[in-house]
């Protein structure tokens, strides 16, 4: 196969999103076990050369990031015109696929696997917010399977792509996972990336959207408008609570990832994965 930035063999495509093209490659510098990794090529028309070098400023950031429910970044290059990404590979796809293919069997998840994917996901949140890195783009496409656990995906992608540290209000994300708040004034911050961790919750629970609408128009309205969608009464009410404070929708009473943890209920089961 093709050989990229001298050392990264392409195996297979995986697939491609709204920006990039992903591969599947060898990295012959690693020992057999890490070589799988992935590469993302993104194309970046109008990535000017300030933009190029403060990028990978970035992407050094981000390569700093280490913990078992966020997909490792090894590192970016620019070649044959494109802004490359080189990321750690997970073999058993994104939440999306694992969700639409359980809607098929006809049986929702278990809530004991719903909390542990929630409290996979709020830690890897918590390690985000933590060090001030919004992901922005969190949904069910973007959280990837590994082993059985949870691995964020994609986050800090479109702050590469932007290329400016103050460009929260500027927002790339799919609407469907979007706050109230992107839609008024108050911008992004934290507590809407929250927001899209109730949305994916509500998802893996019930296998089917949040919020969903035939159009654009009808769907910000059901956001910033409609009534919070409850679980279905198989769950318990503590994690429909959870949910219910998730989807809240003045950002400012909405909890941080640190204070969802916190909540007996979530507490317990954070100690027994331990
Ligand atoms: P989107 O997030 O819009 O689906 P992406 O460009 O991020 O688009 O991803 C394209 C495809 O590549 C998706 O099907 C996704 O599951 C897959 N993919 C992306 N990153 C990884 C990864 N680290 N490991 C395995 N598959 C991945
Ligand atoms: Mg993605």
């Amino acid at each position: 196969g093709m050989i990229v930035a001298g050392r990264y063999t392409l195996q297979r495509k995986l697939g491609s999103g709204s920006f990039a093209t992903v591969y599947l490659v060898l990295d012959s510098k690693s020992k057999t076990e890490e070589q799988k990794k992935v590469l993302k090529q993104i194309s970046v028309g109008n990535l000017k050369g300030d933009d190029t070098v403060w990028s990978a400023k970035e992407a050094q950031l981000l390569s700093c990031l280490d913990h078992p429910a966020i997909v490792h970044f090894y590192c970016s290059f620019v070649e044959l015109q494109s802004f490359c990404i080189i990321t750690e590979y997970c073999e058993c796809g994104d939440l999306d696929s694992r969700i639409k293919s359980r809607w098929e069997t006809g049986r929702l998840f278990p809530e004991g696997q719903v909390l542990e994917w929630l409290i996979q996901t709020l830690m890897g949140v918590q390690y985000l917010h933590e060090r001030l890195i919004l992901h922005r783009d969190l949904k069910t496409k973007n959280i990837f399977l590994k082993n059985f656990m949870i691995k964020i995906g994609d986050f800090g992608v479109s702050r590469i792509l932007s290329g400016s540290l103050d460009c929260a209000t500027t927002f790339t994300g799919t609407p469907h996972y979007m706050s109230p708040e992107i839609f008024t004034s108050s911008g992004y911050d934290a507590k809407s990336d929250m927001w899209s961790v109730g949305c994916v919750l509500y998802e893996i629970a019930t296998l089917t959207r949040a919020f969903e609408a035939n159009n654009w128009m009808k769907l910000v309205y059901k956001i910033c408008q409609g009534p919070s969608p409850a679980l279905p009464d198989c769950f318990s009410t503590e994690l429909n609570d959870v949910l219910q404070s998730l989807l809240e929708k003045n950002p400012k009473k909405r909890p941080s990832a640190t204070e969802i943890l916190r909540i007996p209920f979530l507490e317990q089961h954070v100690k027994s994965l331990a």
